[in-house]
């Protein structure tokens, strides 16, 4: 299990309660969207209003422990901070697989006359599933 309270430590933030619940929530559902991380959340803590849970995602987005997946039109989703990955977006059902960047997709990505730190790559079409309804 990943250890929420260290992670903020370890990125400067305080552990607070409201602060895990959410990484623990996007953790187990691997991407989620406000709606989805607030819907989960409220269960355990009922008192947690929308605007809360927001003021921390962005704290915490700033502080590299999450990172947002934009989503072509719909609500963003959020993720934990892990190393670079393709994103394979459905636009049918919205659902994300991670994929890793190989050495040979990193290969692709040396760009001439710029230094890469970090990438974030999105790739939008219909998973599997909905290539076949
Ligand atoms: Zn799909
Ligand atoms: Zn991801």
């Amino acid at each position: 299990m990943t250890d929420y309270i260290t992670l903020l430590k370890d990125n400067d933030l305080k552990a607070t309660i409201q602060r895990t619940s959410i990484l623990k929530s996007i953790n187990q559902a691997g991407h989620s969207n406000i709606d989805e991380i607030y819907e989960d959340v409220k269960e355990q803590h009922p008192t947690l209003s929308l605007a809360t849970i927001y003021k921390n995602i962005i704290l915490m987005q700033e502080n590299n422990v999450i990172v947002e997946v934009p989503m072509n039109g719909e609500k963003s989703k959020f993720e934990l901070k892990k190393d670079d990955h393709i994103h394979l977006i459905c636009q049918h059902c919205g659902s994300i697989q991670d994929t890793t960047i190989t050495q040979k997709r990193q290969e692709a990505l040396i760009i001439e006359n710029f230094q890469l730190n970090t990438a974030q790559i999105n790739l939008y079409g219909l998973c599997k599933k909905c290539q076949s309804t």
